[in-house]
């Protein structure tokens, strides 16, 4: 039986340090983190990704999540720093010899600055540089990778990035936001031809945020009407896309695409909490707020809730899921331990229902820079004092381990 896969998640950006030529780099010295905090040093796990790999052994998981860094790749558009993909062929080699199952992210929310130059993701040519950039790296990686994340969130990267301005490169504007999220799904098409290519039998997919969407007022209509627009526009619309190939309307005129349609091979869910919403004739709509418990970036706590995505999910495509990301800001550890308890009930929940769950990425092994937030949200398993780089496991870390233990061979009973 193969053993179910319980690892941990990080992203480039946020842990390695030594990153000064991607966009977010740019929007740091731009003064635009809330904390005036910087990502330079972050959790140097560039250099110490040996004894980060021996924090995955400590919670006895088998998997690990990470993403490599384009603008230390291609650092010029069409000159690869070869010692860069060695190093991330030298950390698919120690996972390797530690039997650890890497789940490789080819993008996550970062990109280098001769791309962002030329438009970034808004450049129509940008699935054709992206495929460019993957065609490159596949002969390096693909005999250790059967895993592969192509891009990390598309919605949230256009959404927060091109229509709420809060992301680089700060812009209001939803035309740009549709022709952004198209030429993710794009290039998301494109790197799973090439992974294919180069290793047949591949697993790809995206990890696809959700966010639960419930009406303020359940006895409003138009409260119920507006959820059920969000839930479609953020939630399904592009697993619809890459599970139909046709890009609808208002991202594309209806544009269907070979080899979009069942590009992913299964659904790389992100799951965090659920907003309340009311509808509101200025903006469409507004949060409603409620009297419950929340996390310490304001999200409400409700791990439940990832067992009716994932009924959802499995209703709706008919696809193997593997949760590649799921956690909670919490700098005190009160809730985390709960947290993971909860998830994995309710994941329990969902498989007899009828979900077929192969694998759980917990966000993050380790605190890390939390975009605009900086260090201010921790999201470790193991607390990281940043003057020292010292690692120690927060409570919840044992309680992760102990489940990853118990439901070792996965969570049929
Ligand atoms: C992102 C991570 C981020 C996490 C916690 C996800 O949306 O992929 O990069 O750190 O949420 O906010």
């Amino acid at each position: 039986m193969q053993e179910f896969l319980w690892g941990t998640a990080t992203a480039s950006y946020q842990v390695e340090g030594g990153i000064q030529n991607n966009d977010w780099w740019e929007w740091e010295k731009a003064g635009r983190i809330k904390t005036g905090d910087s990502a330079l040093v972050a959790c140097d796990h560039y250099n110490r990704y040996k004894d980060d790999f021996k924090l995955i052994k400590f919670l006895e998981n088998n998997a690990y999540r990470f993403s490599i860094e384009w603008s230390r790749i291609e650092p010029e558009r069409g000159k690869f720093d070869e010692k860069a993909i060695e190093h991330y062929v030298e950390m698919l080699e120690e996972l390797k010899n530690l039997g650890v199952e890497p789940i490789l992210t080819l993008h996550h929310f970062t990109i280098p600055l001769w791309f962002k130059e030329m438009g970034g993701f808004l450049n129509e040519e940008s699935p054709k540089i992206f495929a460019d950039y993957i065609k490159h790296v596949m002969p390096y990686f693909k005999d250790y990778v059967n895993y592969w994340i192509t891009i990390n969130e598309p919605m949230i990267l256009s959404s927060l990035g091109y229509f709420l301005g809060m992301w680089p490169p700060g812009e209001h504007s939803a035309r740009n936001t549709f022709k952004v999220s198209k030429n993710l799904l794009l290039s998301h098409m494109e790197a799973n031809k090439i992974i294919k290519e180069n290793r047949s039998g591949a697993q790809v997919s995206i990890a696809h945020h959700i966010l639960i969407f419930e009406p303020d007022k359940l006895w409003n209509p138009l409260d119920g009407a507006i959820a059920r627009f969000n839930n479609f526009i953020l939630n399904y619309s592009f697993l619809d896309v890459l599970t139909t190939g046709k890009i609808p309307y208002p991202f594309s005129r209806g544009e269907f695409y070979s080899d979009l349609k069942d590009s992913i091979d299964f659904i790389g869910l992100n799951y965090y909490t659920r907003v309340f919403v009311k509808f509101s004739p200025k903006g469409l709509f507004r949060e409603a707020e409620r009297k419950m418990p929340k996390n310490d970036f304001n999200q409400y706590i409700y791990p439940e809730g990832i067992e009716r995505v994932l009924v959802n999910l499995a209703n709706r495509y008919g696809l193997r899921i593997m949760i590649t990301e799921n956690g909670i800001a919490d700098r005190e550890d009160k809730w985390r331990s709960e947290y993971i308890l909860k998830t994995a009930e309710s994941m329990k929940n969902a498989v007899k229902k009828g979900a077929d769950i192969f694998g759980y990425m917990f966000w993050s092994l380790m605190d890390n820079f939390e975009w605009n937030e900086g260090y201010s949200m921790k999201f470790g398993l193991f607390e990281v004092n940043f003057e020292t780089q010292e690692r120690k496991p927060r409570k919840s870390a044992f309680t992760y381990r102990d489940i990853a233990k118990k439901f070792k061979n996965g969570l049929k009973e």
